[in-house]
């Protein structure tokens, strides 16, 4: 059984430390062996994860493809091709007084790690963290979302197949096993979730200060500048407004229009949603509670729904909402909405778009449509945002190379690519002086020539 109860969860973390004490995954093969293992599953299983997928959440095949099977597949790929090369140590410049001497830093796998993830994208945000953590010589502890249990299920019967079944442990579990998790030490945590849980894991892990990396949400803008391709963008946001329902934690919340193409933008988005809505498959709102919430969303907001409600309650499909003008203030402007609701609000300038995103949480993601390269740089360095992409959106996260993170409430730390084996590993430092040369100058009592000389060469 690859299932673990809460019961043995001390047991299973003995078991991932007697394997990371045994060295042998600090060797490059067991790492190259575990991404190769990752990507055969997700080759061999294909139809069994995306079939997990649509009863989790419904979700059309293809997306399941294209942004869990696919994202995870590259992530993978990139590290096996570039472990060599990131595992390399680094030589870095002695002092002159502290010759003859080398010095290098080289990274080193942290032990045994805790991998949480949320529902949303419930495969590429469990395996996509396993690839950085096994590529840096880890032991892995993964703990599937419980509200996607088909998709729960099905990795923890495959990963014991293709990976080290003692090296890559699959906890399957709720809020208790969670808990219970937490309790006890790790040598690193990642947490995909909600900034309010987050906020519960850190606390956590402090007891035993285990170091976290927390992927959080929040609500990421969009600005329309006024020279931006309307068309373009209306097609493109309503596009990432619609993946997975909305369900992304950095799908664009709420679009900041400049008000002078305010009214031809709108009316772009709105043909743009509909397309989508009449013509592509949807991916279903994950449960009745979130189906429930975002209803609630749509109560008292203020403003002007400009495309029809409509929710079928047994297939839990939500029709994307666009909402003008809402009430700052209001639920759907100050929660993530997590869901396919989209605010449009009408701002005089780009100025005023930066002063309401600085106003707000630093978001996870924000995004710009403007044709401007003065514009892109006075929105780049004037607002905070963990990822930017400009003229798209959602693409930054698919770059294996690009660190993915957020900063302040969206979260801290990063991974993916380079950055991923970082975070996963410890960067030691290490000096070797030679034994040959061992004057008694260098030892107390120092004489008043050697504090001269050693002042002079240290002189700032
Ligand atoms: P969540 O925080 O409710 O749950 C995430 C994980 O935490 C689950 O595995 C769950 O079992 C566990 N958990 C839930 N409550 C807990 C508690 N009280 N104590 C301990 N563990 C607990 O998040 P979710 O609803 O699964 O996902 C949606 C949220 O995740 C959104 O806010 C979204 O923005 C965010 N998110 C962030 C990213 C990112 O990469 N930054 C990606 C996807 C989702």
């Amino acid at each position: 059984m690859s299932t673990e109860t809460t019961t043995d969860v001390g047991a299973v973390i003995e078991r991932l430390r007697t394997t990371f004490d045994s060295g042998r995954t600090t060797d490059l093969a067991w790492r190259r062996r575990q991404l190769r293992g990752l990507i055969d599953l997700l080759h061999d299983h294909e139809e069994d994860l995306l079939a997990a997928l649509a009863a989790d959440l419904g979700k059309p095949a293809f997306d399941g493809w294209l942004t869990e099977l696919l994202v995870t597949r590259d992530e993978a790929a990139h590290a096996l091709k570039h472990l060599g090369s990131w595992s390399k140590p680094t030589k870095h410049p002695v002092p002159a007084a502290f010759q003859p001497a080398q010095a290098w830093t080289e990274p080193q796998p942290l032990g045994v790690v805790l991998l949480i993830a949320p529902w949303n994208y419930p495969l590429q945000l469990l395996l996509a963290p396993l690839v950085a953590a096994v590529a840096a010589g880890n032991c892995a502890l993964l703990k599937p979302s419980e509200l996607a249990p088909a998709t729960s299920a099905v990795v923890a019967d495959l990963v014991p197949r293709y990976l080290d079944p003692e090296g890559v442990i699959v906890v399957e579990g709720g809020v208790p096993v969670t808990t219970e998790l937490l309790s006890h030490p790790f040598d690193h945590i990642l947490f995909t979730g909600s900034t309010r849980v987050g906020q519960v894991v850190m606390e956590a892990a402090a007891k035993h200060l285990t170091p976290v990396t927390l992927e959080l949400g929040g609500k990421s803008p969009t600005i329309v500048a006024a020279d931006a391709d309307l068309k373009v963008a209306a097609r493109r946001i309503a596009w990432a407004k619609i993946l997975n329902a909305g369900q992304t934690c950095i799908a664009p919340d709420y679009v900041l229009v400049e008000r002078s193409v305010s009214e031809a933008f709108t009316g772009l988005l709105v043909d743009e949603l509909e397309k989508f809505r009449d013509r592509a498959p949807a991916t279903s709102i994950v449960n009745e509670h979130h189906l429930d919430r975002l209803e609630g969303l749509l109560d008292g907001h203020g403003g002007d729904e400009l495309t029809a409600r409509k929710a079928d309650r047994s297939s839990r499909v939500m029709a994307p909402v666009v909402i003008r003008e809402p009430e700052p203030d209001s639920a759907v402007m100050t929660e993530e909405i997590f869901g396919p609701i989209l605010p449009v609000l009408a701002v005089d300038s780009v100025d005023d778009a930066i002063e309401f995103v600085r106003a707000r949480p630093r978001p996870l993601a924000l995004y710009l449509f403007s044709g401007s390269r003065a514009t892109e740089r006075t929105v780049l360095d004037r607002t905070h945002a963990g990822s930017v992409c400009v003229n798209h959106l959602v693409y930054q996260v698919a770059a294996p190379s690009l660190p993915f993170g957020g900063v302040g409430p969206s979260g801290m730390g990063a991974y993916h690519g380079k950055t991923g084996f970082e975070t996963f590993s410890h960067t030691k430092s290490v000096m070797r002086r030679p034994t040959r040369v061992d004057p008694g100058f260098m030892y107390p009592p120092y004489s008043p020539l050697v504090q001269r000389v050693l002042k002079f060469v240290t002189r700032w």
